[in-house]
């Protein structure tokens, strides 16, 4: 419709073009002719009254002026005389220019002497005359011959008359007269421009009233669509949305659900399906009535919503059931993670009528492709695994393949712990010394990580030292470490007994940027000397990224720290390493040192391990010494350090400090704990 408007009113335009156009066009027709007209009969009237005035004096010159060679006639008395008369006559009557033509076409006179004896025979005005009929046109010259002289841009209206003494006589010859109508053609234009002008002005007037009227009409045609596509969108929102909660309803879930599934079968991801249900949902409404529920579902609701990330899609299914769709989900893993920060959200006190409340909630989770591939069957799949949620206790999600659970389930549980450990310092260091093979005093100590846990006791790292490192809390565990390890070394060497305290560094604290930072904060803040602070790298580490290794190897000895490689001979050994990276010292893994008794490859392995360190300058520190058969053999090997069950086990700092006290004084001999 508004286009049809816009169409009408080009239309409305072209229309008016068209009839000023034609309007102008019809003005000058009708106004010319009628100056034609008119001018034709004053020149018939004007040489009628010519004829009457001068023939009696000249005609017989003129049909006789054939006679005459052109020269002549020029020259000769009567022309003169004639030119004298016609121009004596013309005068005051606007004619510009007359001429006189035998009843042959000559030319016997013209106001303009060059054409005096011209053929104008062949002129069809000429022809006309002739035969009775006067015609005439007018035309436009840029310059005019008049009696008075040549005159410049001039309208003229030329006219041949037949000349005869009266209506009935014969004719006689033929007479052309020009008059100047340039006035009246300039008169006659100014009356045609006033004229549109005047039309112009009136169409522009109506043009303008409908215009307003028009766009008056438009503007509420534009309300009414506008209207009416606001209310389709409430339509279409209603159709799509709960108007709860404002969610995308069961309805768009469906669609939601086969577009993702598309995607996840072009892509290749995976897709979880989470089915949220609320414990015990019914009390609410029934204990505290429906508007509390309400309340509640919108509170959840915006839970939900900010637990997951913005391009997940969530819908609220009916009732107090809700679904996630989480798309290119790396594994269960991340599913679960997502699922239990959804529980934690919703499980945090709300306010419900001025009661603080609490509300737990079931979720379970199905995977595309793993558990299904239909959309249908996802969320059968999905809300199976929610009952099954329900019936392993509530506040809590399931998957929809139960091996899924005791996994994930174990390892999120002791995520949860390891965070509630660093929270609360549940960590503990033990230190386990390091005997000189040629003293048999302690000269170092090892600080490893204990896990003392309120009801499952102490954890040795080889339980915990992994999901560390996997969840990334072996930075700031490591920093505290480090920091421990060195005020401890400090506080020792106060007391008495200077030992280097080696700290051991797993791969992901190996490669964050804050491990320099942590090195040299603990040593600044402890005051410990550099050189008292030894850091045990596993052989993985170096060959991972060797750039960066021999980088940050560099600045940990530029701090003045020494590096040792520990479990060395375990892992993947590179040579060609040993020589390029600033390492002081190897670390033979206690795998070599277990057997050495018995004889087997070990001992041999171990021969080689010392002579590598021999030829490189490395020193050389054996773990794991369990017996004196072991530490004999490696004392042997050149080794210079020795540590083991057989010296100590490690023990918590104060334990320790009491036999290093101990070792210290004069008589001491090592001992075994
Ligand atoms: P590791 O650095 O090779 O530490 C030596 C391990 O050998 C210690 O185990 C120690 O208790 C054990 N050990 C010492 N003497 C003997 C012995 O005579 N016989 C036997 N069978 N074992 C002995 P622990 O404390 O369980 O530590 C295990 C590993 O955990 C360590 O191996 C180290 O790689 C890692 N770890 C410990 N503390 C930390 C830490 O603070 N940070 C990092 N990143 N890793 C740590
Ligand atoms: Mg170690
Ligand atoms: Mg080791």
């Amino acid at each position: 419709m508004l286009r049809l408007l816009r169409y009408s009113q080009l239309l409305a335009l072209a229309g008016m073009v068209m009839v000023v156009g034609a309007l102008s066009l019809l003005y000058r027709g009708l106004v010319f002719d009628s100056l034609i007209e008119r001018e034709t009969r004053a020149n018939v009237a004007l040489t009628t009254s010519f004829a009457n005035a001068i023939w009696p004096a000249h005609a017989d010159f003129v049909s006789r002026a054939a006679l005459l060679p052109r020269s002549e006639l020029a020259a000769s008395e009567n022309l003169r005389y004639l030119a004298r008369d016609l121009r004596q006559l013309s005068r005051g009557l606007g004619v510009v220019k007359v001429k006189v033509y035998d009843l042959k076409g000559l030319t016997v006179f013209s106001s303009d002497g060059k054409q005096t004896g011209e053929d104008g025979s062949a002129n069809p005005g000429f022809r006309n005359a002739l035969a009775g009929v006067a015609a005439s046109e007018i035309t436009h010259r840029d310059r005019v011959d008049a009696w008075e002289g040549t005159r410049a841009d001039r309208d003229i209206i030329s006219t041949y008359v037949p000349v005869r003494v009266s209506d009935d006589a014969p004719i006689e010859a033929v007479l052309e007269v020009y008059s100047d109508v340039t006035d009246l053609v300039a008169r006659m234009q100014r009356g045609q421009w006033q004229i549109l002008g005047g039309v112009l002005g009136a169409m522009a007037l109506i043009y303008l009233v409908v215009q307003l009227i028009l766009r008056g009409y438009r503007e509420r045609l534009r309300e009414q669509e506008a209207q009416r596509a606001a209310q389709e969108e409430r339509i279409r929102h209603q159709a799509y949305h709960d108007p709860l909660t404002a969610l995308p309803n069961r309805t768009r879930f469906a669609e939601r659900l086969a577009e993702a599934l598309g995607r996840a079968k072009r892509a290749q991801w995976q897709l979880a399906l989470l089915f949220v249900d609320l414990d015990h949902f019914k009390r609410v409404n029934d204990s505290l009535g429906h508007e509390a529920g309400d309340a509640l579902l919108k509170q959840v609701a915006a839970r939900i919503r900010r637990s997951v990330r913005e391009v997940d899609a969530l819908f609220r299914m009916g009732g107090d059931e809700f679904t996630v769709l989480l798309e290119d989900v790396r594994g269960p893993e991340e599913v679960a993670y997502v699922a239990q920060r959804m529980i934690e959200a919703i499980a945090e006190p709300l306010q419900l009528q001025h009661h603080e409340f609490t509300v737990s909630t079931s979720i379970g989770i199905a995977l595309y492709p793993r558990d299904d591939i239909s959309g249908e069957q996802l969320l059968k799949s999905a809300d199976t695994a929610m009952y099954r949620a329900k019936d392993l206790g509530r506040n809590r999600y399931a998957f929809f393949a139960p091996e899924m659970n005791e996994r994930i389930e174990q390892q999120m549980l002791m995520e949860a712990a390891l965070r509630r450990a660093v929270r609360q310092g549940e960590f503990q260091i033990y230190y386990q010394p390091r005997i000189s093979a040629s003293s048999g005093r302690a000269i170092g100590a090892e600080a490893l990580l204990r896990w003392m846990h309120p009801e499952w006791g102490m954890l040795e790292p080889a339980r915990f030292v992994p999901l560390l490192e996997e969840s990334g809390l072996i930075v700031p565990v490591g920093a505290w470490v480090l920091a421990q390890a060195c005020k401890q070394a400090r506080a020792w060497q106060d007391a008495g007994v200077p030992l280097r305290v080696s700290v051991n560094l797993s791969a992901r604290q190996f490669r964050s940027d804050t491990l320099i930072e942590a090195v040299s904060g603990a040593l600044s803040d402890s005051g410990l000397a550099p050189q008292l602070l030894e850091l045990e790298l596993t052989e993985s580490l170096l060959v991972e990224n060797v750039e960066h290794a021999m980088q940050t190897m560099v600045r940990l000895k530029a701090i003045g720290t020494s590096i040792s490689i520990d479990d060395f001979g375990a892992g993947f050994s590179s040579l060609g390493y040993l020589q390029r990276f600033p390492i002081d010292c190897l670390k033979i893994d206690r795998s070599f040192v277990r057997d050495l008794a018995n004889g087997t490859k070990d001992a041999a392995i171990v021969d080689a391990i010392s002579g590598l360190a021999r030829s490189l300058g490395l020193g050389l520190v054996a773990e794991g010494v369990e017996q004196q058969g072991q530490a004999e053999f490696l004392r042997a090997r050149h080794c210079t350090e020795l540590q083991g069950f057989l010296f100590s086990r490690p023990l918590p700092a104060e334990a320790l400090a009491e036999i290093l006290l101990k070792s210290y004084q004069p008589a001491a001999h090592p001992q075994a704990a």
